[in-house]
């Protein structure tokens, strides 16, 4: 790759090499769709050369690219009528309000008003209608003269074959892919054993050139200009004929375009990114910003947004230079494709079984977000994409969809390139794959998990359940006797005896290491959920921080980032996985696992104390039995007697280890209140209610044996 530095820094030979590059990128891009440098890469690339000529005007090179239509790459045998021009491009809303206060500089006078509308990301065609019938369909070429590409005409939707009146028109437009139909054109192109398409665009450019093909791919046309409105009676209904409309004619840009609409050609007007007339720069600017944020959810891709001046004097006066007209330009967007290397593929067992391969690429910046994986969808999809570990490849991101690698570079390959490996057991539980689908799946299916998630539970870090390894594991999954590690703990003599190679001796000696685990400490007992980003020391800190599960699962993602080592975001992931393992949890506490409470080393939950303050939600499942089992509590004003020295929140915990459950607030549902000196507006609602009422010291006795020690 070129260097992209300043400009002023280049040798004269690095001047060449820039141009030779850019030449043939814009080769490649125009002839067959492929190209070996991205859209933003590209663009970085011509500037810099244009910068490099600026600063020495007399050793530009014929063949650059600057100032030339599509780079200067393609010829066609197809005289245009009318130049077809490019746009210039800005590359953010200061260049705009540059680029605006110049060409009201040339006109003399303000813009009467903007059109601003959506840069399709496809390629610029012209369709010619004589006497209103599509009579040839020509690609943009070198802007002079284009390619006759008639045949591909009936693939084109939004391009009618007969017109609403007898015109004699050339609309002018662009061809693409929605993604809807690009998702449709790969699925269809690897049915015929065909490589997929890199991206939209280059689908387009290539589908509209292929012949003889042996399936069809169907594109879309959408129109933004048009050459020579005359109806076949002599009726001049816009313009003369061989003039530009909206350049010579009388007919506002944004007039135009309905008028285009209503002739039976396809416009953007009827998508949410529809052309809008825009009365000041300031007005235009925010349609900009509406457009770019509207980009993921659009039907068809866009690299930027178009602004152009809408009334036909103003594009009269300004005139057009040779490569591009002074009175439109495009405000581009960043590229939602990017090229990247793919440095690995990882393969992850889901829930039910499934493996999925996952793209590890070197770190690439997509519309300001950085992108480190990708999905690959599975392995037959690898295959048909043919690509390998070290490709440059393509990536795709927009908005908030999962980045996917879309195609490798093949052109760019060293030779150093490796192949994917395919995983041929489980890389969970090892056990054999089943391949007949195109997903990929364990044989062990919903199991899969289960067997993982046992054997990981009683490894010695966790439970430390002697005797309980991988094919202990197995054959407990597969009798049906554990789906899952809470089930160990209900396991009966009678149910081990019953399996297979399981003596009175083994038996015993697994029913003994399972019962000296349900009551391993809590750090252990949460190590061994295996809840993401929580191996022994992070179980640790946790488990010292809340003192008990109840705690730790009442904790929300911000008194969890409290933990030293867990961020906001670690946080939010553990919060929502705890929330998905609440029934395992439950049945965890109802076996007695878990249950051991100490002192927790902070306060997790700031005591309201008698003040009625947010009705924040502190419930935690309620141990099963004990002398406040069905109760629903809620503690308020200061304690007294016995409970003088807990906080609000080993109050709770109280109620909890008591079977209650707590909560802060009062409502129909709470059944008893716990109300110290100073209650307040809880005990009058209590009262209201008709909720039974006690006092710190009648509750002291109620949950006697559940008090803390010391
Ligand atoms: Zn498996």
């Amino acid at each position: 790759m070129m260097p992209m530095n300043d400009a002023a820094l280049l040798t004269p030979g690095d001047y060449a090499d820039a141009v030779t590059a850019a030449v043939r990128a814009a080769a490649a891009y125009y002839t067959d769709g492929a190209t070996p440098l991205g859209d933003d890469e590209y663009d970085a690339l011509l500037r810099t050369i244009a910068a490099y000529e600026e600063a020495h005007p007399d050793e530009a090179l014929p063949d650059s690219p600057t100032g030339k239509v599509a780079g200067g790459a393609v010829e066609g045998d197809v005289p245009h009528s009318v130049p077809m021009l490019s746009l210039d491009n800005v590359f953010s809303a200061e260049e705009l309000t540059d680029w605006a206060a110049g060409l009201e500089r040339r006109l003399g006078r303000p813009v009467a008003a903007w059109c601003v509308e959506p840069k399709l990301d496809g390629l610029a065609v012209a369709a010619r209608y004589r006497a209103g019938r599509l009579h040839q369909l020509i690609t943009r070429g070198d802007g002079l003269a284009g390619e006759d590409i008639s045949h591909a005409a009936d693939t084109v939707l939004g391009l009618p074959a007969a017109l609403a009146e007898p015109v004699d028109v050339e609309l002018r437009g662009e061809v693409l892919l929605t993604r809807e139909q690009f998702e449709h054109a790969n699925e269809v192109r690897t049915a015929h054993g065909a490589v997929p398409f890199a991206n939209p665009r280059n689908g387009a450019a290539g589908t509209l050139r292929a012949k003889d093909r042996p399936y069809r791919v169907e594109l879309t046309f959408f129109a933004y200009a048009a050459v020579g409105l005359e109806s076949a009676a002599g009726r001049d209904t816009a313009v003369g004929a061989d003039t530009a409309v909206g350049l010579d004619g009388d007919l506002a840009h944004s007039a135009l375009l309905e008028r285009l609409a209503a002739l039976g050609a396809n416009t953007a007007a009827a998508t949410a990114a529809h052309p809008r007339r825009c009365a000041t720069l300031e007005e235009a600017q925010q349609r900009i910003e509406e457009i770019a944020a509207l980009r993921s959810d659009l039907p068809f891709g866009i690299d930027g947004v178009v602004v152009k001046a809408d009334a036909a004097a103003d594009q009269r006066d300004a005139g057009s230079g040779s490569r591009a007209p002074r009175w439109a330009v495009a405000r581009k967007l960043a590229a939602e494709h990017k090229v990247t290397r793919l440095l690995d593929v990882e393969w992850n067992v889901g829930r039910t079984g499934i493996i999925a391969p996952r793209a590890v690429l070197e770190p690439v910046v997509i519309d300001g977000v950085t992108v480190t994986y990708a999905t690959l969808h599975n392995p037959a999809d690898i295959t048909r994409r043919g690509l390998m570990l070290g490709d440059r490849v393509f990536v795709y991101r927009a908005g908030d969809v999962i980045p996917r690698v879309e195609a490798p570079l093949v052109d760019e390959r060293t030779g150093d390139e490796r192949p994917i490996a395919f995983p041929e057991s489980c890389p969970r539980c090892g056990d054999a794959i089943d391949t007949t689908e195109q997903r990929w799946r364990c044989a062990r299916g919903r199991n899969c998990q289960a067997v993982a998630s046992v054997v990981y539970a009683a490894g010695r870090d966790q439970l430390d359940i002697e005797g309980l390894g991988g094919t202990r594991a197995v054959q407990l999954v597969e009798s049906g006797l554990v789906t899952d590690v809470a089930d160990l703990f209900s396991l009966t003599r009678e149910q081990l005896l019953g399996l297979e190679r399981m003596g009175d001796t083994s038996t015993d000696n697994l029913l003994a290491a399972i019962e000296t685990a349900r009551s391993r400490p809590l750090n252990r007992v949460f190590c061994a959920l295996g809840v993401r980003g929580t191996g022994r020391t992070m179980s640790r800190r946790i488990a010292a921080h809340f003192g008990s599960m109840a705690a730790i699962r009442a904790a929300d993602a911000e008194t969890l980032a409290a933990v030293d080592g867990i961020g906001a975001e670690k946080a939010r992931v553990i919060v929502a996985e705890l929330a998905d393992l609440a029934p395992l949890l439950d049945r965890l506490a109802a076996r007695g696992v878990g249950t051991a409470v100490t002192a927790p080393q902070a306060r997790v939950t700031a005591d309201a104390g008698a003040g009625e303050g947010p009705e924040a939600e502190a419930e935690a499942a309620p141990v099963a039995g004990g002398p406040l089992a069905g109760e629903a509590v809620v503690v308020t004003g200061s304690m007294t007697g016995p409970l003088t020295a807990l906080s609000r929140n080993e109050m709770n915990e109280l109620v909890e280890r008591a079977g209650g459950k707590a909560s802060s607030s009062v409502s129909k549902r709470t059944t008893l209140l716990v109300a110290g000196e100073k209650a307040g507006s809880k005990r009058a609602k209590a009262e209201e209610l008709g909720i039974r009422i006690v006092t710190p010291d009648e509750f002291a006795v109620l949950v006697a044996d559940h008090l803390p020690q010391g």
